[in-house]
């Protein structure tokens, strides 16, 4: 895949901070860990967009005093999530450092009009000091994601950054919002003074999928990463299974550091490309192969409703006989295919027959 840049520093920039401030304490506990980590970006989002009513959604206004207090304690950078004129100035009072525009915000061109209006009226001063960082939209549409860039350069925001968090799907996927990676490389060969940053926890929606997302982020040559980090995941109000403790992100840091200053051996440097590729190979892999046991499961339901049998022999050997041979066209082994192709057909087998049980 193609690289954004060249000359980069071995580890990019990296803003870390919870899902949610939900109290005081985890906001200083957080802050206090993080900057320990080496951190000096804080994010922590005081309203929160959650997709169903009922959910815990933030605590508002009261939580930038305490985004505001860690600033002080710990000299960090401060960031918050503002959807509405009314949230940026809040945030802008509060002293914030900069600000940025959620995936479902971003989405909507009245909502984003309705913002960059509200940062054409702020005080030039207030306008050119914030920061300023747009998710990109639910939909992997990139005119939209432009779109609301575009709104906010015409309004006069000069500090402006995008922030890849991937996209919404419908079905049961590895991520919770897969990458399309295709779409922030568009982006950096439409803008390509924009700044791009990635943010591996929204994509992931697990906290163990973080870290080779940040790999990937790297070898695609990404400006920074934005990562959700609690002082206690398992407690979060929101997004609890995908948050790192600050201890683990430095570990995943560490690690970048270490590859990213390894010995300058042209070796070294060819494996770690090639085990990335194969990281998402191996991706694509699982995607595929999810989207091939759900369709089985279709047929498994329509077999049942027109009373017919789960094994049909002839359509299983005719299956393998083709794609055995078109495998060998690419240069795959006969027998290797054979295997796979029986080890998939017996887990199609056993989903069609509708329980657990080993086949
Ligand atoms: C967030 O960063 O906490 C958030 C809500 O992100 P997104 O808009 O990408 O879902
Ligand atoms: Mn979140």
């Amino acid at each position: 895949m193609d690289t954004f840049r060249k000359n980069k520093p071995a580890i990019p920039e990296v803003i870390a901070g919870p899902c949610s401030a939900e109290s005081r304490e985890q906001v200083l506990e957080t802050a206090r860990e993080l900057r320990a980590a080496g951190i000096s970006t804080f994010r922590a989002g005081a309203w929160k967009p959650r997709t169903r009513p009922g959910c815990f959604e933030g605590r508002g206004a009261e939580a930038l005093e305490w985004i505001a207090e860690a600033k002080q304690l710990y000299g960090l950078r401060t960031l918050t999530e503002t959807a509405t004129p009314a949230h940026l100035a809040a945030a802008v009072a509060s002293g914030i450092d900069g600000v940025w525009i959620g995936a479902r915000t971003c989405t909507n061109p009245f909502a984003m009009q309705e913002l960059a209006d509200a940062f054409a009226a702020l005080p030039p001063q207030d306008r050119e000091r914030l920061e300023v960082y747009v998710k990109n939209p639910v939909n992997p549409d990139i005119e939209l994601w432009i779109g609301a860039i575009e709104r906010l350069r015409l309004a006069g925001v000069t500090n402006l950054k995008a922030v890849h968090r991937g996209f919404g799907d419908y079905g049961k996927h590895i991520y919770r919002n897969p990458p399309v990676w295709r779409v922030p490389i568009e982006l950096h060969r439409r803008m390509p003074d924009l700044p791009l940053y990635c943010d591996p926890s929204h994509i992931a929606g697990r906290a163990d999928l973080v870290a080779p997302l940040c790999r990937h982020a790297m070898d695609l040559n990404f400006d920074g990463l934005f990562i959700e980090s609690h002082c206690n995941p398992g407690e979060a109000l929101s997004d609890s299974a995908q948050q790192l403790t600050p201890a683990e992100l430095a570990a995943i840091i560490d690690t970048l550091e270490a590859r990213g200053t390894s010995p300058e051996s042209s070796v070294t440097e060819r494996l770690e490309k090639l085990r990335g590729k194969i990281d998402r190979i191996d991706d694509e892999l699982i995607e595929v192969l999810a989207r091939r046991m759900e369709t089985s499961d279709e047929i498994g339901i329509l077999k049942r409703e027109a009373g017919m049998k789960v094994l049909q022999p002839g359509r299983y050997s005719r299956l393998v006989e083709s794609r055995v041979a078109e495998a060998s066209r690419l240069g795959l082994s006969e027998s290797f295919m054979r295997g796979v192709l029986e080890t998939i057909h017996e887990e199609s087998v056993r989903r069609q027959l509708g329980n657990n049980l080993e086949f």
